[in-house]
């Protein structure tokens, strides 16, 4: 099979679909590759690392899109990406269709066939294509949040590990999935003194087991919230109810509670987010500052670290990717219910029932 590698497109988007080891592994399976002109450039993935890999590097998307059989991506595809796809071809990409009804309308008329990581499954009924991306933002987190304990940054000025004779700073992580177990594990690290809240009690259990009393675990209700955010120097935003919006968990009145210079991390910004005070920010103006507590609610955490996320991700979607190239994407989905699960829109047809839920009307 042909596999086409487009550079991304949105703005500060320096992820790119293939590391050159995962172009090697395509190649090594019989694949050509198409890489474009500097792809990965600007994460030290050179032209001449894809070369090496057995790759081609080819001047433009466009020649990219008329040759490749199946265009491998990060980003869903930007309109000018989409009218280049067609009817036989396979996109594989993170696509986040339900809010948006114009590139769902844009790859129904390409006719192709388009896969969604974010939902692709697994045996565990987890994500295995978003997980990574999770693992990344929950570490970001408490790097982040440190950052901006910092004094000149806007914070408190308090160190999260604190130093012999002087208490460590409390981070309350609200939501104990991937993302919080990993904003847990760094801030434990860094010496800080961490409260995990989640609802599921099984959960809970288990990130018990997993730290093994170097954070406390407490059930979520409102009554814990108020009191841990009161006492808090960061809150990490981690809660992920599936297919709906956070929930508002910290409410206007948490964050008047709370101790000025003292940090909120939203993650969950990406569905709308867990604070009542969030909106989404970037990586080149990530806080801003209400009742003097400083907000960072960055919707694409990951991007900031685009190299670290792109081998990430690599490692994630490329036995998928092989399977589609190896059996070609019939048979690949058709043997993988997992994988078949990752179809969103397939000649012509909105196939995933989330998306048609949330736009039936516009389609
Ligand atoms: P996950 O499903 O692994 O974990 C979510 C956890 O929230 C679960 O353990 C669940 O029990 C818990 N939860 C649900 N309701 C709760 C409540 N009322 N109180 C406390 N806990 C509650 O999800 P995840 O992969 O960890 O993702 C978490 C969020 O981070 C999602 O919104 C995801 O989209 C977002 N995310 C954002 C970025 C970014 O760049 N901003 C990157 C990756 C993930």
């Amino acid at each position: 099979m042909i596999i086409g590698v487009p550079k991304e497109i949105k703005n500060h988007e320096y992820r790119v679909g293939l590391t050159p080891a995962a172009a090697k592994e395509f190649v090594a399976n019989g694949h050509s590759v198409l890489i474009e002109n500097n792809a990965g450039a600007a994460i030290g993935f050179y032209n001449e690392d894809y070369v090496a890999a057995g790759a081609t590097i080819i001047d433009t998307p466009e020649e990219i899109f008329a040759t490749a059989e199946m265009i491998v991506k990060v980003k869903e595809p930007q309109p000018n990406e989409c009218k280049m796809l067609r009817e036989g071809q396979t996109l594989y990409t993170y696509l986040h269709l339900a809010p948006d009804p114009v590139q769902t309308e844009l790859l129904v008329k390409s006719g192709a066939t388009c896969i969604a990581y974010e939902t692709v499954t697994d045996n565990h009924g987890g994500l295995p294509l978003l997980a990574p991306m999770s693992e990344v933002a929950g570490r970001m987190s408490i790097q982040a949040g440190a950052h901006h304990l910092e004094k000149a940054q806007g914070g408190s000025g308090t160190l999260l590990g604190g130093v012999p004779g002087v208490a460590p700073a409390k981070v309350v992580v609200v939501g104990g999935g991937v993302v919080g177990t990993n904003a847990a594990k760094m801030a434990v690290g860094m010496g800080a003194d961490v409260t995990i809240l989640d609802r599921s009690l099984p959960r809970l259990r288990q990130l018990d087991d997993i730290f093994r009393g170097s954070v406390k675990t407490v059930y979520s209700t409102v009554d814990a919230i108020d009191y841990y955010t009161a006492k808090a120097d960061l809150v990490v935003g981690a809660v992920l109810i599936p297919g709906a919006a956070a929930p508002k968990l910290i409410t206007k009145e948490h964050i008047k509670n709370m101790k000025p210079g003292s940090v909120l991390v939203d993650v969950a910004i990406d569905q709308g987010g867990c604070f009542e005070t969030s909106k989404a920010t970037t990586h080149q103006d990530p806080t801003y500052v209400i009742d003097d507590v400083v907000h960072y609610c960055v919707a694409n955490m990951p991007g900031g670290v685009a190299r670290t996320s792109t081998m990430a991700l690599n490692n994630a979607t490329l036995p998928f990717g092989l399977a589609l190239a190896n059996k070609g994407p019939k048979k690949a989905m058709l043997e993988d219910q997992h994988l078949l699960n990752g179809l969103n829109v397939h000649k012509g047809k909105v196939t995933y029932k989330a998306v048609v839920d949330a736009l039936g009307e516009s389609l």
